[in-house]
Order: structure tokens, then sequence, then C-alpha cells
């Protein structure tokens, strides 16, 4: 058994990642968010070694327009299950996936192939936001985006996890110092928005007790962050030298790496 997962593209232009799980002949694909256009996801599903068809199931976290892109379009064209959260569909719009829907909340745990999934809620500012962990029975992968704050709840989701994709959206002073206008400034760094790289790494020391070995960076703001400033934080908190952590690009993501 081996669970592997990649990020195809992180932050507001775009977010994607894709967890796979193998069993012996049996490999599973699971689509975590689809912020691209369906052109584009081709492209990045192509670059990771992948085609559309092997996605076997969406995962899509919340309705922001950076998480949901062409999930639609997707998931009628390859007939993909799509999981998300009754508020998530309702904040869409309330979208007909033609049977494909799969509804799913805090606590809810489903199979996709090998992987077995579990959501769980987060403050952030949608309707009914999930986050989720994954394993193939011998090791669990977390993904933690888009989230305002940390709580009990969110720690002890995470508890276990060996790896964990997570938010370091923004370094409070370059948040403070930039151009974006005040409400927004005050909407990212607020309990409802946004991590900051210290709230992560805050995150990541808790979760070391409980087995976290490596984390990587994502979703970092481009005008409010840096992958070293992200690096800087998080290295501390997981006692490895800033060189070893993983920061997913924007566009590129990040290599296929072992959860
Ligand atoms: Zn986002
Ligand atoms: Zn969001």
């Amino acid at each position: 058994m081996t669970l592997r997962f990649k990020n195809l593209g992180s932050g507001s232009s775009g977010n994607a990642t894709v967890i796979q799980a193998r069993d012996g002949a049996q490999v599973s694909h699971l689509l975590v968010d689809c912020g691209l256009g369906i052109r584009e996801l081709g492209k990045r599903l192509g670059a990771a070694g992948m085609l559309a068809e092997h996605v076997d199931a969406i995962f899509i976290t919340h309705e922001h327009a950076d998480h949901i892109g062409c999930v639609r379009q997707l998931a009628l064209r390859e007939r993909i299950p799509v999981y998300m959260s009754h508020g998530t569909h309702v904040a869409m719009g309330e979208p007909d996936f033609e049977g494909l829907l799969r509804v799913v909340c805090d606590g809810m745990v489903f199979s996709v192939g090998a992987i077995e999934v579990r959501p769980f809620t987060v403050p952030h500012d949608a309707r009914e936001p999930l986050q989720l962990t994954c394993t193939d029975g011998a090791t669990r992968l977390g993904v933690l985006t888009d989230l305002g704050r940390s709580s009990d709840h969110v720690l002890e989701q995470l508890a276990g996890c060996r790896t964990l994709l997570l938010e370091c959206n923004h370094d409070p002073a370059m948040l403070e110092q930039g151009t974006y206008p005040w409400f927004l400034k005050r909407r990212i760094g607020g309990g409802w928005g946004h991590l900051a790289n210290e709230a992560s790494a805050a995150i990541a020391m808790a979760l070391r007790a409980s087995g976290l070995q490596q984390v990587v960076a994502a979703h970092l703001s481009e005008q409010n962050n840096r992958p070293d400033l992200a690096r800087a934080a998080l290295a501390p908190a997981m006692g490895c030298d800033a060189g070893d952590i993983t920061v997913a690009d924007g566009v590129a993501g990040c290599a296929w790496m072992d959860a």
C-alpha cells in the first residue's frame, strides 16, 4: 500500500490536489478541489502522469471560486462522483450533478477505492466548508487550507496524520503593509479568513506529538507572503531545516510525494 499526493496548483489562482492510493493492482485517485478551467486542469493532470478519466472521485472543500472551477463540467463529462457538503452545494446555487452528487458532512467517513476519507468542518467564511484526512489504512494524510484559525476540533481530526498539506496564507506584516483594501485585510486576517504563517506553525507544532513528520505549505498569498517566510515559520515547528520544507507553488504545485 502506498499513499501519495500531488498538488496541482495552490492559492487564489486555483486549487487542486490529487491523492493516490495503490493497493496491489488497484490504483485509486481522489481529486481535492477543482479550481481551474477544464483545459488547464487536463494539462496539469497530464503533467502528473494522469488523465481526467483516472479521477475516481472529486471532493470540493467549499464554494469559493478558487476551489470549484470546472467541477461540474469535469464531473459530467467523465461521470465522476462529487462529494461536498449540503451547504457548499446550496452556496453554489444547487447545480444539477445528474446523480453524481454525494452530500457529506463533518465526521462522515466514505471510501474512494482504497482511500478512506474523513471530512471535518473548519472556521472559514463559506457556508459549510470541509477539509479532510485520508488514509490507505497504513498512513494518514491531512489537507488543511482555507481557515481563519485552528480549533480543538481541527487538531483532533488531524491527530495521527503523518503528512499535512497546510495553508500558510500570509505574513501579518506584509498583509498589513500591502495594497489590499482595509476590509479585505480584515477578512483575510480574521478568524474566518486565512491562516497566518505563525498560526500554521502552531498547528504543525501541536500535531508533532501525534506523529506529524512532514508538512507541505500551501495556499500562499502571492501579495502577502513569500515561500522563504513560510519555510522560516514552519521549520522550527517541525524541527527541520527551512530548506526541507516543501512549498506548493501557485501554478506548478509540488512533485508527487509520499504521504
Ligand atoms: Zn482558497
Ligand atoms: Zn476559501
